[in-house]
């Protein structure tokens, strides 16, 4: 990885405050100053000082991306691919998973980390971590969906679904409504709407958690999770 990748994924700053750091001498790799921000470091091997302080690589990786659609949530699949072949070689080599599963048309927010512990309890059915979705469906989406879901509504194999809040952002033969749930059933959100005999016609998840898709995320990008982001999820 480069050597103003490295120091910023470990909190160095942006690229550019690690290349005023790099330019004032303070960077050394095994034992050499470094100037060069392009310099490829090894993660393991490679002995990283800042000031004379070694730099510990992290061992767990959190990375937010904006699921493009027609990509598999998945580590690897025969046909497809996957979010995973979306990474550099660089955040490859923690060896993240996706946490949770978004559909292969489904974009938005997807959390990738290599922390089983943080994406366990992200998971679990008991922690009820509420899971935002913005959605176009095709139909007239009403106040009495928005009370259905709130009830709790039967999908077609008969589970009934917990508590959800529906926003309806602006009903027409098209409507757009953004909708909070907090579990992770198969297709829920598709299902919930075939309930009430209406199509979701684009999903995209908006946040997990206190986690919020960065707008600024093209689909397809990812970055590297803040502190303060990584703090609210755990
Ligand atoms: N609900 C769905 O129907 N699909 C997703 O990808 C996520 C939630």
């Amino acid at each position: 990885m480069r050597i103003d990748k490295y120091l910023s994924n470990m909190g160095f700053g942006s690229r550019k405050d690690v290349k005023v750091l790099l330019k004032s001498k303070a960077v050394e790799v095994n034992g050499e100053i470094v100037r060069d921000a392009k310099q490829h470091v090894d993660e393991v091997a490679d002995l990283v000082t800042v000031a004379g302080e070694e730099v510990e690589y992290a061992e767990f990786i959190y990375l937010m991306m904006n699921k493009p659609p027609g990509v598999i949530s998945a580590t690897e699949d025969k046909y497809d691919e996957t979010v995973i072949d979306l990474l550099g070689d660089g955040e490859r080599h923690f060896e993240p998973f996706p946490v949770g599963r978004l559909d292969k048309d489904t974009e938005g927010l997807l959390l990738l980390t290599n922390d089983g512990k943080l994406a366990h309890e992200l998971l679990s059915p008991k922690k009820h971590v509420a899971k935002t979705y913005y959605a176009r469906i095709d139909g007239r989406v009403t106040e009495e969906d928005g009370e259905a879901f709130r009830k709790g509504v039967i999908l077609d194999d008969g589970y009934q679904t917990k508590e959800a809040f529906l926003k309806i952002i602006q009903s027409g033969e098209e409507s757009e409504i953004e909708l909070t749930i907090t579990e992770g059933k198969f297709h829920q959100v598709k299902r919930m709407f075939e309930s009430v005999g209406k199509t979701v016609v684009y999903l995209k998840r908006l946040s997990m958690g206190s986690l919020q898709l960065d707008p600024d995320l093209e689909l397809g990008e990812y970055r590297y999770l803040t502190e303060d982001e990584l703090t609210g999820l755990k």
